[in-house]
C-alpha cells in the first residue's frame, strides 16, 4: 500500500477519475449502453482490469485506449480513465448529489434514433442545464434503421462507410432530427466529428448498444470532454479527506447497518472518523471496513467483500460503521481529518440544509425515497405552481394522511410519493378518508396525474 501522508500533494497533478452517468428516455438503451461498455472492457483487460466498486464500475485508460482503438492515444490523457454510475436514469442523477450540484461529473444522454426526444429525454436535458453538466448524446441504436450492415465494435465513421447511401440518408436525417431538437432547448449541438469544444457544443454520436459500433467514438468524446473539464473545473486534492455522497443505506450480514457511498473528493481510511448525514442530525461515527466487491471468480462461501485500508476518489464503496441506522441515501459524508469534528458536522449539517424545501400553509405532501429525488420533486412542482405543505424522505406514514385530511382545498388532500412505499397503516387511513395518493417512480408522471386531479375535480365543481 502506498505511503499517503497528509502532507503529500498529488492534487495539483493527479486528476481524479471523472463520474459518469447515463441519461434518457425508458427504454432507448441506457442499460445496454452500459453493458456493453463494462462487456467491452472485460473483454480487452481481461481478469482483473477493470475495478469492482459499490454502485460504480471503473473502467481505466489503458482499456478505454484498447476499446477504441487508433482513436484515442492514451498518452494525450492524465486521467486514470472513467467511473460510470451503475444504475442508469434521471433517478440515480438527481439522487447522487454533490456540493456544488449533480455527483456526475459529466453525462451520456441517450437517445433512440428512431423514437427521438421523448418525455423523460426532455426532463433529463432540463436537470442537466439547471447542473451545468456538460454532456454528449448517444444517439443511440443505429443497427434498427432498415438496411443496416452491422460492422461489430467498428468506429462509427468506418461503419457508415459500409452502408448503402439510403441508410446513411436516412442516418443522417435522424441525426439532424436529434441537433434540432437540441437546439430548440438551447444546446448547441452537432455531430461529435464537427465540434471542437465539447463544453461549449453538444456532440451527437451515433452509436449501437447492440453491435458496439459507435461506441469506440462515444469512450473518445467522453474523454475529451472529461480531460478538458476536469482540467478546467475541478479543483480536487485526492489526497484530503475523503468526501462523498451516500448512494443506499443497506443491512449487510456480520457488518450491521452499511452505507454504499460514492466518494468524490479525497481519501477514506478503514480508521477515519466521519461524519453521515441523518435523518434527524448528522451521525459522528467511526469506520469500521471498508468494503470492496470480490472479483466474482473468487466469491467463496464466506464474504462478498473484501476489507480494503484506503480508497481514493472518485470510487464506490461500502462503509461499516455503528450507528448508520438513520443514514440518509443521498446525505453528504465527510471524514474528519486535522480539524475539529465540530466544523465538519457543521458542513454536513449546511449541505442538508440546503436541500430544505420551501413549504407553504396549504399544499401538497411530498415523499421521496432521497433527499436529492426530494429536491428534484420539489423543483419540478415549483415550475408547475403546485405548492408543498410537506415535504419528507421516507415512506408514507399515517402522519401524512393526517396532514394531508386536514388541507381546505379538495386538490390540496393529496400525497405525492416518489419512489417509495405507502405503509399498511397509512393505506387503511387513506381508504377511509378523502385522501389521495399518487404514486411513481417518475417525476413528470406525478406532476401530470396531479394536474389531470385537479382539471378533473375543478370539472366536477363547474
Ligand atoms: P433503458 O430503459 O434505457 O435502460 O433501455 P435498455 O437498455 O433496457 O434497452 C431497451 C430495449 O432496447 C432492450 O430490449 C434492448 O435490448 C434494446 N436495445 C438497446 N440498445 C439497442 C441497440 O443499440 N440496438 C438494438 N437493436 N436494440 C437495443
Amino acid at each position: 500500500m502506498s505511503d499517503s501522508s497528509d502532507a503529500g500533494d498529488p492534487g495539483t497533478d493527479t486528476l481524479r477519475t471523472p463520474i459518469v452517468a447515463v441519461l434518457g428516455h425508458v427504454d432507448h438503451g441506457k442499460t445496454s449502453l452500459l453493458d456493453k461498455v463494462r462487456g467491452s472492457a472485460v473483454i480487452e483487460g481481461e481478469a482483473g482490469a477493470i475495478t469492482q466498486h459499490i454502485g460504480a464500475t471503473a473502467v481505466p485508460l489503458d482499456v478505454i485506449s484498447d476499446i477504441a482503438g487508433s482513436l484515442v492515444d492514451p498518452t494525450d490523457f492524465d486521467l486514470p480513465g472513467l467511473l460510470f454510475i451503475d444504475t442508469p436514469g434521471h433517478h440515480s442523477f438527481t439522487t447522487l448529489r454533490s456540493r456544488g450540484g449533480a455527483l456526475a461529473d459529466i453525462a451520456i444522454l441517450v437517445v433512440d434514433v428512431n423514437d427521438g426526444f421523448q418525455p423523460q429525454t426532455i426532463e433529463a436535458l432540463d436537470i442537466l442545464k439547471r447542473t451545468q453538466t456538460p454532456f454528449v448524446v448517444a444517439a443511440n441504436k443505429v443497427d434498427t434503421l432498415p438496411g443496416w450492415n452491422p460492422v461489430e465494435d467498428a468506429p462509427i465513421q468506418q461503419s457508415m462507410e459500409t452502408q448503402s447511401d439510403r441508410v446513411q440518408q436516412q442516418l443522417n436525417q435522424e441525426l439532424y432530427e436529434i441537433v434540432g431538437e437540441l437546439s430548440d432547448h438551447g444546446f448547441s449541438a452537432d455531430m461529435y466529428w464537427q465540434v471542437r469544444n465539447f463544453q461549449q457544443n453538444v456532440g451527437v454520436v451515433p452509436v449501437s448498444a447492440m453491435t458496439g459500433e459507435g461506441v469506440p467514438d462515444l469512450l473518445t468524446v467522453m474523454m475529451g470532454l472529461a480531460q478538458r473539464y476536469m482540467k478546467e473545473e475541478m479543483q480536487v486534492d485526492v489526497g484530503g479527506p475523503g468526501v462523498g455522497t451516500v448512494l443506499e443505506v443497506k443491512e449487510e450480514k456480520g457488518f450491521g447497518t452499511t452505507v454504499d457511498i460514492v466518494l468524490y473528493d479525497g481519501t477514506i481510511r478503514a480508521d477515519d472518523v466521519i461524519v453521515v448525514g441523518g435523518e434527524n442530525n448528522p451521525i459522528v461515527t467511526e469506520v469500521r471496513a471498508l468494503l470492496q466487491p470480490r472479483p466474482l471468480a473468487e466469491i467463496r462461501t464466506e464474504s462478498r467483500f473484501e476489507q480494503v485500508d484506503e480508497v481514493m476518489a472518485a470510487a464506490g464503496i461500502k462503509v461499516a460503521a455503528p450507528d448508520l441506522d438513520e443514514a440518509m441515501s443521498g446525505a453528504p459524508i465527510r471524514v474528519v481529518r486535522d480539524r475539529p469534528v465540530e466544523e465538519v458536522e457543521r458542513e454536513v449539517r449546511s449541505e442538508l440544509a440546503e436541500i430544505a424545501v420551501e413549504t407553504a400553509e396549504e399544499g401538497v405532501v411530498v415523499k421521496a425515497d432521497t433527499l436529492g429525488s426530494l429536491e428534484a420533486m420539489a423543483n419540478a412542482l415549483e415550475e408547475a405552481e403546485i405548492p408543498i405543505v410537506r415535504a419528507e424522505v421516507g415512506a408514507v406514514a399515517p402522519r401524512d394522511v393526517s396532514v394531508a385530511s386536514t388541507a381546505d382545498e379538495d386538490t390540496h388532500k393529496t400525497i405525492l410519493a416518489f419512489n417509495v412505499d405507502v405503509l399498511d397503516d397509512a393505506r387503511r387511513r387513506i381508504e377511509e378518508s378523502d385522501v389521495k395518493v399518487f404514486e411513481s417512480d417518475v417525476i413528470y408522471q406525478l406532476v401530470e396525474e396531479y394536474d389531470e386531479y385537479v382539471e378533473e375535480i375543478e370539472r366536477e365543481q363547474q
